[in-house]
């Protein structure tokens, strides 16, 4: 009894010998990880400076896009860079990396909102301006020469009215447009009379136009360039020429001439025939 007591005693004392050992080895480094030359993916454990066997290296840091992973263990970086954390591109940004800012295209186009006939849309996302304004559009049957046309989308007048049409001016009153009666544009032309006014010395014309008074077109002296007695304008009849005055005054000598002679012959017979009537 007592040896097997003995026994017991013994197992126990090197059992806990044997755990104190280990724990000593443990606390004083007993077990360590080195990198593996020849496998980058693990590490060597190494207790009392012997290599015991390899494992897979476990991150305690994650790989980024500027550091790779740092073992856990032996705390050796390995694997690859991870790729870029990229925060989605925005209308004022383009895809950028959350780790090391790196940016990658372009940014996306402004959003939301809507444009109108005058305003531009605003984008829903950063409140800028973009796109094209729309423009007001149709409602030209409303537009004459007194109205605009009325913008289907807004209810706005916009634009030109049309010209006035139609309507011959004068000198004394604008043209009157044929579409809604208003008197436009400047004054027109005189519209000169095809008839002269005829002076002793001189012709001119006059403005047909009622109330057009005292202004007096083509005004000259007669002029008689055919000799015909008549002014080549105004066809009044002035002044003979040298040859029809001498005609005339020849002629009418003639004429009296002969009243004379053929009177005296008349006289004469007459008082021949009373005498022998008697
Ligand atoms: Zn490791
Ligand atoms: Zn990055
Ligand atoms: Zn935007
Ligand atoms: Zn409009
Ligand atoms: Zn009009
Ligand atoms: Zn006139
Ligand atoms: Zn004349």
């Amino acid at each position: 009894m007592k040896r097997l007591n003995k026994i017991l005693v013994a197992i126990f004392a090197l059992i806990l010998l044997s755990v104190l050992f280990s724990l000593c080895a443990y606390a004083s480094g007993g077990e360590r990880y080195e990198a593996s030359i020849t496998n980058p993916n693990k590490h060597d454990v190494i207790i009392n400076g012997q290599k015991v066997g390899e494992a897979f290296h476990r991150a305690e840091i994650e790989a980024t896009c500027q550091k790779k992973a740092v073992c856990h263990d032996c705390k050796a970086e390995f694997g690859e860079l991870a790729p870029h954390d990229f925060l989605a591109a925005t209308c004022t940004n383009p895809k950028t990396c959350t780790v090391c800012d790196y940016q990658e295209g372009g940014p996306i186009e402004h959003s939301g909102g809507q444009a109108g006939c005058l305003e531009l849309a605003v984008c829903s996302d950063c409140g800028a301006e973009y796109g094209e304004i729309l423009g007001h559009t149709g409602g030209e049957d409303k537009l004459s020469c007194t109205s605009k046309a009325i913008c289907e989308r807004c209810g706005e007048a916009y634009g030109a009215t049309r010209p006035h049409i139609g309507g011959t001016p004068n000198c004394q009153i604008p043209a009157i447009c044929t579409v809604c009666g208003s008197a436009y544009g400047e004054l027109g032309e005189h519209i000169i009379s095809e008839s002269w006014v005829i002076e002793k010395e001189f012709h001119y014309q006059t403005c047909a136009v009622k109330g057009c008074e005292g202004e007096v077109f083509n005004d000259g002296d007669h002029t008689d360039e055919n000799k015909d007695g008549k002014c080549d304008i105004c066809l009044y009849r002035y002044q003979l020429s040298k040859g029809q005055k001498i005609l005339f005054v020849s002629g009418l000598a003639i004429g009296t001439a002969f009243l004379i002679v053929f009177s005296v012959f008349g006289i004469i017979k007459a008082s021949k025939r009373r005498k022998e009537m008697e």
